[in-house]
């Protein structure tokens, strides 16, 4: 059957078709569990997202669905049927599973009623054009998916305008750190890049480079943040931030600690500095 020309939809080619799946065996689910996988989702480029209010968020930001899946339960909610709809109309697949396969795609014992399957999305670094009042934060090898997580979620709520991962890191589309974000994987751009091309990037983009580091540093609330674009870089939970890495930044920073730990939670610190690097720019009118 073919459009009847009135924009109509006629046949099931144009009508998408909810698939009812209970077996654990069924193909389909099999794929969308094998995205707990690094691997896999290298492969496809796609990612899970967990819970109604993500899915419908990540819709709005027009990242591409490409597989819906809702508990039996969910079924005939409208903001269910409305996210399934928007799904078929991009030609994605929409799957009505029992608990038992959610709860196995999951991993969870009390899983959310829908997940979205999303393809992958990263913002080229040659792409960064960092301009007044702008703040990144640059992640040397971070490794922790909770950490990276509340980064990209602690990121967005300062107003950063993206995350580069630098050199070797953990997966921002894991299953872990998007949980994590709540939702800000899908908000704030993630860059990955090469340490190599992040200081060659930092050389021409007109940007100060704000490194964390615990020796020879300054009182991270001495520094002007204002004066150019701000590039906030973390280290790695266990090693900090290389001595020839510190070397290229613009400034050393460190945030004073009183106390018996020797150092901060990386998310800690990077949320410390945000909010300091930002607190010009920041005010609870502009937030209402
Ligand atoms: N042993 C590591 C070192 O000597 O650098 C500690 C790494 S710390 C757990 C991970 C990252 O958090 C650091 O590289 C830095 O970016 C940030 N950080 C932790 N405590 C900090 C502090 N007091 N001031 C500034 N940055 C800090």
């Amino acid at each position: 059957e073919h459009d009847d020309g009135k924009g109509r939809d006629k046949g099931p080619h144009r009508v998408g078709q909810v698939k009812e799946v209970t077996s654990l065996a069924n193909p389909i689910v099999k794929d969308i569990k094998a995205l707990a996988q690094k691997k896999t989702r290298d492969e496809t480029k796609t990612f899970i997202a967990e819970g109604l209010k993500l899915v419908i968020d990540a819709l709005e930001l027009g990242w591409t669905i490409r597989t819906l899946v809702y508990a039996k339960a969910a079924k005939g909610k409208p903001q269910v049927e409305q996210v399934a709809a928007r799904t078929f109309a991009k030609g994605g697949l929409v799957l009505e599973v029992s608990e038992k396969v959610m709860s196995a795609i999951t991993r969870r014992d009390n899983p959310q009623m829908v997940i979205g399957v999303f393809e992958q999305r990263y913002r080229p670094l040659k792409e960064l054009r960092p301009g007044k009042g702008e703040t990144y934060v640059a992640l040397d090898r971070v490794r922790d998916p909770g950490n990276l997580g509340t980064i990209i979620r602690t990121a967005d709520a300062a107003g950063a305008s993206g995350v580069i991962l630098v050199g070797d890191t953990t997966d921002p589309f894991s299953m872990e750190t998007v949980r994590a974000t709540m939702g800000s994987v899908f908000a704030v751009p993630v860059t990955k890049t090469s340490l190599a091309d992040f200081l060659r990037w930092k050389k021409e983009a007109g940007v100060q480079v704000v490194a964390t580091h615990l020796a020879g540093a300054v009182d991270y609330r001495t520094i002007d943040y204002a004066r150019k674009p701000v590039v906030l870089l973390m280290g790695n939970e266990q090693a900090g931030i290389p001595d020839e890495l510190a070397r290229e930044a613009d400034a050393l920073a460190r945030i004073p600690q009183a106390g018996r730990a020797d150092s901060l939670n990386l998310a800690i610190a990077t949320g410390i500095m945000l909010f300091e690097a930002r607190r010009h720019l920041l005010s609870l009118e502009a937030s209402e």
